[in-house]
Order: structure tokens, then sequence, then C-alpha cells
């Protein structure tokens, strides 16, 4: 939720509601080709409260790690993993966290910190707003929606 809060309001509500339709999106796919093939000598799909990280390692303290297709779109991935490590935080666990990109052979640093913390308070605030709306907010088109598995719904 966190990530679409980031990335799309309107997806958010339709997520928390339940209204699904990735059933044959190709960047869906694709990100799990990736996910499967990536990192295959570490333990996939960590769950901890209500989260799954994509692997977890713990020399020098805990890292999680997620695994992402492209740095093009880093935000809302940014803010997940942000989220992941301030509820860690709330259990008491002080953790870093990481995401990687394995065809751009890059990965990027992610420390918790007061003002992100801050921000994680207000963002769970906006979100349990939008999600209690009774009908979902409103368009605003982005640069992404072309490929979006809800683009028949918004737009036509
Ligand atoms: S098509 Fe655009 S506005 Fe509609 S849910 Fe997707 S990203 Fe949001």
């Amino acid at each position: 939720m966190v990530q679409y809060f980031k990335s799309c309001k309107r997806e958010l509500w339709f997520f928390a509601h339940r209204i699904n339709m990735n059933y044959n999106n190709e960047d869906i796919s694709v990100g799990k080709l990736i996910h499967e093939k990536s990192y295959k000598r570490e333990n996939k799909e960590v769950n901890f409260d209500n989260m799954a990280f994509d692997f977890v390692k713990k020399k020098d303290g805990i890292s999680i790690f997620e695994i992402k297709k492209s740095s093009k779109l880093t935000e809302p991935a940014k803010y997940q993993l942000i989220y992941y490590l301030y509820n860690m935080k709330k259990s008491g666990i002080d953790a870093k966290g990481y995401l990687v990109y394995p065809e751009e052979r890059k990965r990027e640093k992610i420390e918790l910190n007061e003002e992100l913390e801050k921000e994680m308070d207000n963002i769970i605030g906006e979100i349990k707003k939008i999600i209690s709306l009774k009908k979902p907010p409103n368009v605003i088109k982005k640069p992404y929606c072309k490929r979006c598995s809800f683009y028949e719904l918004c737009m036509v």
C-alpha cells in the first residue's frame, strides 16, 4: 500500500478494496522471472509480521533486500523498504535495507532516520484516509498509466 501511495492513490484504493486486474500484466511476469532467476543462493521470501522480504542477510546486523526490475521508478520501491525498516524498528529490530537491480548490477542502501520515521507516520495516516473513501480518488494521468493494468478502467 505504501508503494501504491507513492505511485497512484487511485490504485491504492483499488488494491485495498481487492479490485485486481493484474492477470496478464507483462511487467509483473517479467518482474517475477527476474526475482526467480536472481540471487539463487539466498533464502527467498522471508516473512515477518505482515511483510515479505525478498531475502535477508545477517552479517554485521540484519539487512533486508528487495529485488527490483528497474531503477527507473525507484521512489515507490524505496518507500516500501522504508516502511519495512520502520515496522521492524517498532518491533525492536534495527535493520538496514537495500534495493537491488540485478539487470543493472546496481544496489542502493536505505537507512531509517527520524525524518523518515515522521514521514512514514504521516503516510500511514494518509493511507487510512484514502482507503476509507467510499469511491476511488479521481484519475490523475501519469506517464506510466499506459502500462498500468487499470488503464482501461481509468481511461476508456
Ligand atoms: S491507470 Fe493511472 S490513474 Fe489509473 S490506476 Fe493506473 S496509474 Fe492510477
